[in-house]
């Protein structure tokens, strides 16, 4: 029977200044419907997440409008000097004036891994024009993006897998994470990783049976991609109990290689490339 490996590296995890976060979880409720189970702050998501077996954590948040990036990122730098073993994908908008130059000097950073950007709140094409410097600065400091680009749970012009592959035509060996396992166009993801050796794919809210949108390929895709899976639960901001997802992955039966690759040793490889500093 298979398990956990001992130490697991989430992948996935959003930490906001407190104000954000609730402004967040308010945008969930009016305009989903979605209560937020978790309304804790940064400090207490560590915590609850430490107290549960997880070891190294990655976290990320974005720039809902121009701005603010600069803002976050401050506070970025201050939670990853606070609380060792947290890693960051910060936010960028490249509505900003000063926003490469910010980027540049970010990406020094050894805990910072890279960028996130949320294209289904920021509302640009993966593949905007104004982008390719920075994913240009990200492939030369050897960093990485993590990008929500499906149209899971809700789509728009600017999201989905056609825009994706415009990026990956301009760059195709980007580093890049895609958040959700690519939901909801999830064969057309898990393909582009056979041309793409910089992709990944993150589970985060993808394995919840009878949720709408659920992952529905078989396991033998899971099997299939291990090396290019990383586990990601996108906690505190979740409707339905992280378990259930961990159980669901579980519940597929799959060999222990998968879970030891998927749960630690494919993040901490990604870890040891984008950052000096593990510790
Ligand atoms: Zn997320």
């Amino acid at each position: 029977m298979a398990h956990l490996p001992e130490k697991i590296i989430d992948f996935h995890v959003h930490l906001f200044p407190d104000r954000l976060f609730e402004s967040i979880w308010r945008f969930f409720d009016k305009n989903y419907g979605w209560r937020v189970l978790h309304q804790i702050y940064y400090r207490e998501c560590v915590a609850y997440l430490r107290e549960r077996g997880i070891g190294p954590i990655v976290y990320s948040n974005y720039a809902h409008k121009p701005g603010v990036a600069r803002g976050i990122n401050a506070w970025n730098v201050k939670v990853l000097e606070e609380i060792p073993d947290t890693y960051c994908f910060a936010a960028y908008h490249p509505g900003d004036e000063d926003a490469l130059s910010m980027a540049a000097e970010l990406l020094d950073h050894p805990r910072i891994l890279g960028f996130k950007l949320q294209l289904l709140v920021q509302r640009f094409y993966p593949h905007d024009e104004r982008l390719m410097p920075l994913y240009e600065l990200v492939i030369e400091k050897k960093k990485r993006m993590l990008l929500h680009v499906g149209t899971g749970p809700v789509g728009h012009e600017y999201v989905g897998l056609a825009h994706f592959r415009k990026l990956l035509d301009r760059f195709p060996e980007l580093p890049v994470n895609v958040a959700h396992m690519g939901a909801l166009e999830y064969q057309g993801f898990i393909e582009l990783l056979d041309d793409h050796p910089g992709m990944y794919l993150d589970t985060a809210f993808t394995f919840y049976p009878g949720f709408e949108g659920s992952f529905n390929l078989g396991p033998e895709y899971l099997e299939r991609y291990q090396d290019r899976i990383l586990y990601g639960s996108d906690f505190p901001n979740l409707i339905l109990p992280r378990e259930m997802e961990i159980d669901c992955l579980l519940g597929y039966g799959l060999p222990q290689t998968f879970y030891d690759k998927v749960f630690f040793s494919n993040a901490w490889d990604l870890i040891g490339i984008g950052a000096g500093d593990r510790v």
